[in-house]
């Protein structure tokens, strides 16, 4: 995407852009990161996320950024007349108006030949960005109007830099972000942002008391993390997760999914339970899971699964 940083710093911005790739290869990201590049106040490292500009579009509230996405199935043709109308004046307080049009390709006929004119005559500071998984169902008319640029689907160092220098995470929790999303990058993202990896850390730390036997120490991290019925559920989710991976990693010593500080921890519980009895604990989480639905005690079923964990392990 160099092209695009450049098109930003040198003030190239073409009229209209397609951005085709593969569902979530990171097109939406790349052109929320370009609106706000074009309309960046800093005078280089555009977008530089600081400027009022930049603050705005990051939290979706830039008013000259507008998103337009299929109502049902395609975008309609009253949408794009109600587009063509929002755009006729200046954009508000941005030197550019960007519209992000989301899955673009999904634009019917007469929708098409609206949007073609407006491309034909452009007017204003108004700049398109299509998304789409197909660009060929796009009239020719349309795509020559574009600049194209082909997404594949975004590579893992490419997603490790940009994730590390937008976001304040460190290396391991980018990894196993980058891990866990199968190189979609805006999963990655909510990974990262929803702190699935710090709210782990304590069922981690319970994983390694279950190893100890030692009953009420595991009870103890049930009281401080469980608040209600979601909580008891999150946590038996995590745990099946947990065996899972076990059992993978007794098959193939595959440990991609468990987060390098963890890995230790996947060794130990491979070395110290039988694979029968990983099924046997899967099964125990399962019913405990569907129990969940009924007025049960979630305590006395989460301790249940606990003793059955640690009445497993040798030694
Ligand atoms: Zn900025």
């Amino acid at each position: 995407m160099q092209s695009l940083k450049n098109a930003i710093n040198k003030n190239m911005i073409s009229n209209a852009y397609i951005f085709n790739g593969a569902k979530g290869c990171g097109k939406l990201t790349a052109a929320r990161v370009f609106a706000a590049g074009i309309n960046c106040t800093n005078k280089t490292d555009r977008p530089c996320g600081y400027c009022n500009s930049c603050k705005k579009t990051d939290i979706g509230a830039n008013p000259d950024i507008l998103y337009i996405s299929p109502i049902g199935s395609s975008i309609k043709i009253e949408q794009i007349r109600e587009l063509i109308s929002a755009i006729s004046k200046k954009p508000y307080e941005n030197p550019y108006r960007i519209i992000i049009i989301e899955n673009g390709d999904k634009m019917g006929h007469e929708a098409q030949d609206a949007f073609l004119k407006t491309l034909e005559e452009p007017q204003g500071n108004n700049v398109f960005i299509l998304l789409t998984e197909n660009f060929n169902t796009l009239h020719q008319t349309i795509i020559s109007r574009c600049q194209l640029f082909n997404f594949q689907s975004v590579g893992k160092n490419i997603m490790r830099d940009y994730l590390t220098n937008k976001y304040n995470y460190n290396a391991d929790e980018v990894g196993f972000a980058i891990e866990k999303s199968s190189g979609i990058i805006g999963r990655a993202i909510e990974i990262l942002e929803k702190g699935e990896i710090l709210s782990d850390d304590i069922y981690y730390d319970l994983l390694g008391r279950l190893l100890t036997k030692k009953r009420a120490t595991a009870l103890a991290i049930y009281d401080e993390i469980i608040g209600n019925k979601e909580d008891a559920l999150n946590l038996l989710i995590f745990l099946m997760e947990w065996f899972r991976d076990v059992l993978l990693y007794k098959y193939s010593k595959n440990n991609g999914s468990v987060p390098r500080k963890r890995r230790s921890l996947l060794e130990e519980y491979d070395r110290r339970i039988k694979e029968e009895d990983i099924f046997a604990i899967i099964d125990k989480i399962k019913s405990g899971i569907r129990l969940m639905d009924f007025n049960i005690n979630t305590k006395n079923i989460v301790d249940s699964i606990f003793l059955k964990i640690m009445e497993v392990f040798d030694g």
